[in-house]
């Protein structure tokens, strides 16, 4: 099989899985599900851009044997892969959707770590290497929709896996057969309902002996027998399916639903397995696991903060205070923003450094700390931008207003603005709520503070990659310990 097509994708996700949402099972395909089919119209989206002749060069890239596979799966072996890696990511955003998180191409990178650390994965057992490498081909060959599920309920913050009253309340290996392993317990994952595989792997902790059975990661079939969906509330509700898009540009169209997988008594074939009872593996792919997964949320970032400037410029210029001294200088620092991040990505990308067997990572000290300012910094942009556009997007009517015969006249007079007419302006305000005022728009800031990890994690991860020692002997030197 060779890279699915929109159609293919769509019609391979009617496959019996267990999806439940709004206190019902999903009967039939998710495809055709309201409160799924406008996201897997998107995914179909980014299918069929590999495909398309103006993006073929930038989503595919040419395979051993001649045939294309999908770049989202392509290990960087040099700083040009990076920068195509970027471009394919922003490629997306672009034609998609901007404010797009999960897509596969950020949640494969664990499996580029396993490649360039096979030597260390040896030393456990051979099948893992094998599996991690057999599972990358395939993705680049098939481009199959792998989310991520690192994220346990977790039960009581103060004990750790072992210590809970319950023991599925972070996901364990229960049993290793001929067969393979059998896992039980459950994973947050956004996008899990309309993807096809999740790569379940152990979340930030303390890989300790005592947590062997909790140290474990696979390749799971979101069909697979003991897999169940619970998937949160669709941001709109099930009962506004066929929402006007005039009135939630995003959360109508791109409602990416978030889920809790439980995996009841779950069998993994041993091909499917990563590791398994290994904690120093899982040690191992916490520390490293983001060396190529940043890169694509920050270049996320970059598209959201661009949005955010954008959508301040079009109400500043529909409502005439583009030269306003205050407005200008609120305008600015979002494109302080949007420049920063742009210049993490890049200098990462320019500045990048051979893996441990010549792959090319983002610069690690440089993308670790964008990573931190990107989290910390989203709701500040948020906040700049609610103070350009003032309180009348929390104030709106819907445009059934506008379309009414008897009311509509009043919501053009009233929302008109200079050249601006009451129907344009509208759309615009509905954009500013949604990005600054909405259920999207709430979880859109969480996912820029969490969905990297929370930002302790990160700032150990900067620790650890950061040039202490530079810093430190000039300082000593200054100090005149070292002369
Ligand atoms: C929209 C969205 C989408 C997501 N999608 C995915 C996904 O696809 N896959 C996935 O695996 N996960 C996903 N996540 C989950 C995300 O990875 C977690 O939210 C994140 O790891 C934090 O875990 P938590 O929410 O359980 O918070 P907790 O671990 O409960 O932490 C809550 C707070 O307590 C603090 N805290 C907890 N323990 C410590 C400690 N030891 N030291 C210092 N501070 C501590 C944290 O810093 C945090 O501020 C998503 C999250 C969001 C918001």
């Amino acid at each position: 099989m060779g890279l699915m097509t929109g159609r293919e994708y769509r019609a391979s996700l009617d496959d019996g899985r267990q999806v439940w949402i709004s206190g019902e099972r999903v009967r039939g395909s998710v495809a055709e599900h309201p409160a799924f089919a406008s996201m897997v119209d998107t995914v179909a989206k980014i299918y069929d851009l590999h495909h398309d002749p103006a993006h073929r060069g930038i989503m595919t890239y040419e395979l051993p044997d001649g045939t294309r596979g999908s770049r989202f799966y392509k290990v960087p072996e040099n700083s040009r892969d990076l920068t195509l890696r970027r471009l394919m990511t922003s490629t997306v955003l672009q034609e998609v959707c901007p404010t797009m998180d999960r897509f596969g191409d950020e949640t494969v990178s664990p499996l580029f770590v396993i490649k360039d650390r096979g030597d260390l994965f040896d030393r456990f057992d051979p099948r893992y290497r094998a599996n991690g490498e057999a599972w990358l081909e395939r993705l680049q060959r098939e481009n199959l929709f792998m989310t991520s599920g690192n994220t346990d309920p977790k039960g009581d913050r103060s004990k750790q896996p072992h210590e809970q009253d319950d023991p599925d309340l972070y996901l364990r290996v229960v049993e290793e057969t001929d067969a393979g392993v059998v896992i039980r317990g459950a994973k947050f994952e956004t996008g899990a309902p309309y993807a096809h595989v999740a790569f379940v792997k152990p979340t930030v902790g303390s890989w300790m002996e005592a947590n062997r059975d909790y140290a474990v990661a696979c390749i799971v079939k979101l069909n697979a027998p003991g897999v169940r969906h619970i998937c949160r509330m669709p941001l709109l509700g099930l009962s506004s399916t066929g929402a006007d898009v005039r009135d939630h540009p995003l959360s109508a169209r791109y409602d990416e639903i978030d889920t809790l997988i439980v995996f009841d008594n779950v069998l993994i074939p041993w091909e499917d397995v990563i590791f398994s009872r290994e904690p120093e593996l899982a040690a191992l792919m916490r520390s490293e696991f983001a060396r190529w997964a940043a890169q694509g949320y920050l270049t996320r970032s970059l598209a959201k903060a661009d949005i955010l400037v954008g959508a301040a410029l079009l109400y500043a210029e529909q409502v005439g205070s583009a030269n306003v001294p205050a407005v200008r200088s609120k305008i600015s620092q979002l494109m302080v923003f949007k420049q920063t991040i742009e210049a993490f990505l890049i200098a990462a990308e320019t500045a990048c450094q051979p893996s441990r067997c010549g792959f090319a990572m983002p610069n690690q000290a440089i993308q670790n700390a964008g990573r931190i300012y990107c989290s910390q910094s989203y709701g500040d942009m948020v906040q700049h931008f609610r103070e350009i556009v003032g309180g009348q997007p929390v104030m709106l009517p819907d445009h059934a207003m506008l379309d009414n015969p008897e009311i509509g006249a009043d919501v053009r007079k009233y929302f008109r603005a200079g050249q601006h007419d009451g129907a344009e302006r509208l759309r615009v305000m509905h954009l500013a709520r949604e990005l600054t005022s909405s259920a999207y728009a709430g979880r859109v800031q969480a996912y820029q503070l969490f969905a990297e990890t929370p930002i302790f994690a990160q700032e150990a991860a900067l620790y650890a990659t950061y040039d202490r020692a530079g810093s430190l002997g000039r300082a000593r030197r200054l100090a005149g310990l070292d002369q």
